[in-house]
């Protein structure tokens, strides 16, 4: 891959006509060693955030060895780029062939349900295997976070005691997991649901040995910027260390944006303008799904190679290069007055999510990728860089 400074430098280096991605690996490094160093427990990555070959590496190297993967595709491709990687199938709805193929041919142990039809299922797939680790995923409140994973997945509270009691005859360690809703704003996200564990073991009176708080640590993007994750894992520590379990219980959590989010971000050029409008050559079906679907407002910044004064900045929506009008990114995102067709932006923070759910739609593919070594637009791990936040246009809190 090839390495550039900045986007500045790769802008002025090849103006490129089609949308760039750009990877900072430090920044990757960065999260996966607080995560390693802070959190109370151990660290799973949830692969569906960004599945790059050269980030779960990264991810690899800096200690982060469990990994959350919730399809076969998932197995197999971290089987394959990281043979001893530990897996745990985390998505509570399997078939019963890709459990097969994740016992037998991949050695998947752990496995989530939130069904005893599930739970049926994975005996019969791995003929009532003795090695098993299950996790019943409960369901827990989305209210804090920003996208719910709150309606589709989870035991309901009256049904876990039973599942909780049936798991536990066929588990090593039996676990409880859950998912607050991805970017949770608060810790109490994690507090809360920590309560609903506590009420399915007293219910269930099984011994527990692993809580698996699941993802939902945030990042920080405008308008949406996060307590400290410290607060998290204080709260989280908190929480466990309260709980009615054994003395050698574990402690999970499977980050996925938080661990990623600040890896990746995307240099699009602006095609058009019409008004306050841009059409730019990436969107809806490239990376910024999120932009388009949930109004997601990423931090951007005007990108030009020449020195420039444009202080003077006006609030855009942005089109995407399909030919249909959802390609449409409402924002506000803040960009000078004076942008126009032929100039470049860098959009920030698309390492989660963003970039893992690209599509070639109407012939848009995924550009090149190259790497940088300047700061992502903002940092949940320290060493904001002031030059760069000041660059960094966010909308107000409330807004
Ligand atoms: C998506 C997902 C995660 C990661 O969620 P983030 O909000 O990105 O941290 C973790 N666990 C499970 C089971 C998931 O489905």
């Amino acid at each position: 891959m090839h390495n550039y400074n900045d986007a500045k430098a790769l802008i002025k280096a090849i103006q490129p006509d089609e949308s760039v991605t750009l990877v900072r690996p430090h920044a990757a490094k960065r999260a996966a060693r607080y995560f390693v160093d802070n959190f109370p427990g151990k660290s799973l990555y949830a692969v569906k955030a960004n599945p790059s070959p050269d980030l779960l590496q990264i991810l690899w190297d800096e200690g982060i060895h469990h990994f959350d993967v919730a399809s076969i595709g998932e197995v197999r491709l971290v089987k394959s780029l990281l043979p001893d990687a530990i897996l745990c199938f985390m998505h509570p709805v399997k078939s019963e062939r890709m459990i097969k193929e994740a016992y037998f041919e991949h050695g998947v142990r752990t496995f989530s349900l939130d069904t005893m039809e599930e739970l049926e299922k994975i005996k019969r797939a791995t003929d009532n295997a003795d090695d098993l680790n299950l996790c019943v995923r409960i369901r827990v409140s989305s209210k804090y976070a920003e996208i719910s994973l709150a309606a589709k997945f989870g035991a309901e509270a009256d049904e876990v005691a039973d599942i909780l009691m049936a798991a536990r005859q066929c588990s090593v360690q039996l676990g409880i997991c859950f998912h607050v809703g991805s970017q949770a704003m608060t810790p109490a996200a994690f507090s809360d649901a920590m309560e609903l564990v506590r009420a399915a073991i007293v219910e269930a009176s099984v011994t527990v040995d692993i809580i698996n708080v699941g993802g939902g640590f945030p990042s920080s993007y405008p308008g949406m910027e996060p307590p400290s994750l410290a607060h998290y894992f204080e709260t989280i520590d908190r929480s466990f260390e309260d709980l009615p379990i054994s003395y050698s219980a574990e402690l999970w959590c499977e980050p996925g944006r938080a661990l990623c989010a600040e890896y990746a971000s995307l240099i699009v050029k602006v095609e058009k303008r019409r008004g306050d409008e841009l059409y730019i050559n990436d969107g809806a079906y490239g990376a910024l799904f999120d932009a388009t679907h949930i109004g997601w407002r990423f931090p951007v910044r005007y990108i030009t190679p020449k020195p420039s004064d444009a202080t003077d900045l006006k609030p855009y929506s942005f089109y995407g290069p399909t030919c249909d009008d959802m390609d449409h990114m409402a924002g506000p995102f803040h960009l000078p007055a004076t942008i126009a067709a032929g100039d470049y932006i860098e959009i920030g923070l698309l390492g989660a999510y963003g970039c893992a759910m690209r599509s070639g739609f109407n012939g848009f593919e995924a550009g090149e990728i190259y790497i940088v070594h300047d700061e992502p637009m903002d940092t949940l791990y320290g060493h904001h860089n002031d030059v760069d936040r000041h660059n960094v246009v966010s909308i107000q809190q409330g807004q």
